[in-house]
């Protein structure tokens, strides 16, 4: 475990709002580079809410960084050697193996999203980060010299304003000058995690949770199934696309029975019907957002940037996230650091114009992924059932944000410097 030293100052002042894996990543990178930072979050208290979330190569090297946190992370992690894949009735179509070059291009965490986010606060605190819980952000201001917001009545102002305030973001509504409203994506996922003793129990389902971790897939026409053992196949979780036309209501509160999933499911593998017995009610039912690309996601000072889902929401068959939200978080970390307190407008303006293209191609990998699952052509499948692969491209996991925008940030700047605005829409439009 490296040590972990107190960074000189930049001078730079930033306010973080939200302690998701984009605010606190941000948070840490910021401090990490010298910027005095402060973290608004509306919770009152950190609980371990969530199921499993995925952090791909290109964010587990920004956990990397942080001493002490890839130790204790693969102490919870799922740890399979590949991805069975089967079709929904039980046929095994072929496993998609973690080879050495796939390897390669670095390790991944996969494992419950309050557990990993925990050992991130804990860190961010350990650096002695000021976060403040049950700080709801209400309103956002900004002009040339600094911006600021209003929390629980009281005014915090700093050069500059990072908004990782999530899928319903008030900063967004302030970058935008108007409210983005949300479309459904037409799918929802049931979720759930939980104790795999049942599944011990059933030679059936044993398979899944002895023996170490494994992770399988059953794909059908418009909705596919992914169940996970984790630590060693002592939990068990599993997540279900399908088709969902109700009203938009995007929580991790919101609750199903299980008798929904029952539906969903009638006929499939009589194993996943066992997965669905062994599973406590109720269900998470998460119902999918859609969002078109935001226009742009600095404020007009350039004073207000939003970053993860706040900026962009994924789909999670893009298993891309979270760990674009980290990405985002390293990026403004090293345009703060480049620019320094006197060119903060410049920072933000970079970081959106390094970062809207290659976040617009990953979140594209969840739509071309869902497609290539759920308008499967079964006779091609079966011919070349790789081709159902997840991708696992260079481009996207071998990408290492901060030493992007290291590399980048001169000539970004000048890019924009011949743009009035300075925003990247004027850039594209050019
Ligand atoms: C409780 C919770 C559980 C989740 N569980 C899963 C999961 O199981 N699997 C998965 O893949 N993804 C999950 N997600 C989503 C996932 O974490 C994100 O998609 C991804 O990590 C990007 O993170 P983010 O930081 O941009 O957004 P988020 O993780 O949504 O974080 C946003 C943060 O901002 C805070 N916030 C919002 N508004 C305000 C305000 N006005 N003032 C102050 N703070 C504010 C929120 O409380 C939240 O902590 C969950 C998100 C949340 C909030």
């Amino acid at each position: 475990m490296g040590s972990i030293e107190t960074p000189l100052s930049t001078g730079v002042r930033v306010i973080v709002v939200g302690a998701g894996f984009a605010g606190l990543t941000a948070a840490i990178e910021c401090h990490r580079k010298g910027h005095s930072v402060l973290v608004l979050e509306s919770f009152p208290q950190l609980k371990l809410l969530g199921d499993i979330i995925s952090f791909a190569p290109n964010s587990a090297k920004i956990f990397q960084q942080w001493p002490g946190v890839d130790e204790k992370l693969e102490k919870i992690i799922h740890k399979s050697d590949g991805l069975q894949y089967k079709t929904w009735e039980g046929e095994d179509l072929f496993k998609q193996e973690w080879t050495a070059s796939q390897r390669a291009l670095g390790k991944s965490y996969n494992g419950h999203r309050g557990e990993i986010h925990e050992i991130v606060y804990e860190h961010a605190l350990q650096l002695g980060i000021d976060i403040r819980l049950g700080h709801k952000v209400e309103d956002y201001f900004e002009s040339d010299t600094e911006a600021g917001v209003v929390a629980n009545g009281e005014r915090f102002t700093a050069d500059v304003v990072l908004a990782a305030d999530g899928v319903r973001s008030k900063g967004r509504t302030m970058v935008l000058g108007y409210e983005d409203k949300p479309k459904p994506s037409g799918y929802a996922i049931y979720r759930a995690w939980f104790d795999s003793a049942e599944l011990a129990k059933d030679p059936d389902t044993a398979w899944m949770v002895n023996n170490g971790d494994k992770h399988v897939i059953w794909i059908g026409s418009d909705v596919h199934f992914i169940a996970a053992s984790v630590k060693n196949g002592q939990d068990f979780c599993w997540v279900c696309t399908h088709k969902d036309d109700a009203d938009i209501e995007e929580s991790w509160e919101f609750k199903a029975a299980k008798a929904d999933a029952y539906k969903v499911l009638h006929g499939w593998d009589p194993i996943v019907q066992k997965i669905l017995d062994a599973t406590p009610e109720p269900l998470i039912d998460w119902k999918l957002v859609y969002r078109d690309p935001l226009p742009t996601w600095i404020s007009p000072h350039r004073r207000i940037a939003l970053i993860g889902d706040a900026a962009h929401p994924f789909l999670p068959t893009s298993i891309q996230g979270a760990s674009q939200a980290m990405e985002d978080g390293a990026t403004i970390a090293v345009c703060l650091q480049k620019a320094g307190p006197d060119s903060v407008p410049d920072a933000l303006a970079s970081f959106e114009l390094l970062r809207y293209d290659r976040v617009r191609a990953a979140q594209k990998t969840g739509e071309s992924t869902r497609t290539m699952w759920h308008q499967a052509d079964w006779d091609e499948v079966r011919k070349h059932p790789e081709s159902m692969s997840l991708k696992r491209e260079p481009w996207l996991l071998g990408h290492d944000a901060a030493q992007h925008a290291e590399e980048h940030y001169a000539e970004t700047v000048e890019a924009l410097a011949s743009f009035p605005d300075r925003r990247r829409r004027q850039v594209a439009a050019a």
